[in-house]
C-alpha cells in the first residue's frame, strides 16, 4: 500500500536535496531577506517581474528540509503567472497551514506544495513551511505589483 504521508516527505526531500530556482538573479526587481528564528532557518528571494508577470523567482537560503524544500517549490509554482495568481496560491497555501491539519490543499492551485499540509499539525514547524512564501509576499509588495 503507498502511504500519502511518506509520499509526501520523499518529495519534500527531494526538493530539499535538488532545490529549484537556487541560486539568486542578478539585477531583480525585489530583493528581500527573511528569517524564521525560532528555527534558525533564512531565506534570501529575489523576485524579478515584467508589469504584473513574474519573470522569476531566484532564491538561496539555509535551514531545515522543509523552510528549504518549500521555498523550491514555491519558485516553480509562480513562475510565469500573474502577480494576482501568485497572491492566490499563497493565500491558499496560508490557508492550509492555518487549517491544522483538515485542509490538504487544492493540488489544481498548489501543485507541489499540498505535500506540505501535515506541517499545519505541528505549530512549531508552521513559520519553516510559510518562510518563502511570505519572503515572495514581501518581494511583491515592494516591487509594487500587489497592495
Ligand atoms: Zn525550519
Amino acid at each position: 500500500m503507498v502511504n500519502l504521508e511518506s509520499l509526501y516527505q520523499e518529495l519534500i526531500l527531494d526538493h530539499y536535496k535538488n532545490p529549484l530556482n537556487k541560486g539568486l538573479a542578478s539585477n531583480p526587481s525585489a530583493s528581500v531577506h527573511h528569517v524564521n528564528p525560532s528555527c534558525g532557518d533564512e531565506v534570501d528571494l529575489n523576485l524579478i517581474v515584467d508589469g504584473e508577470l513574474i519573470v522569476s523567482v531566484t532564491w538561496d537560503g539555509v535551514g531545515c528540509s522543509i523552510s528549504q524544500a518549500s521555498t523550491s517549490v514555491l519558485t516553480d509554482l509562480v513562475q510565469g503567472k500573474s502577480a494576482q495568481e501568485a497572491l492566490k496560491i499563497i493565500d491558499a497555501f496560508s490557508e492550509v497551514m492555518s487549517s491544522k491539519g483538515s485542509i490538504g490543499g487544492d493540488p489544481e492551485i498548489l501543485g507541489d506544495a499540498v505535500a506540505f499540509s501535515g506541517v499545519s499539525k505541528y505549530p512549531a514547524r508552521i513559520k519553516c513551511a510559510l518562510l518563502g512564501w511570505m519572503a515572495l509576499k514581501d518581494a511583491m509588495l515592494q516591487a509594487k505589483v500587489i497592495r
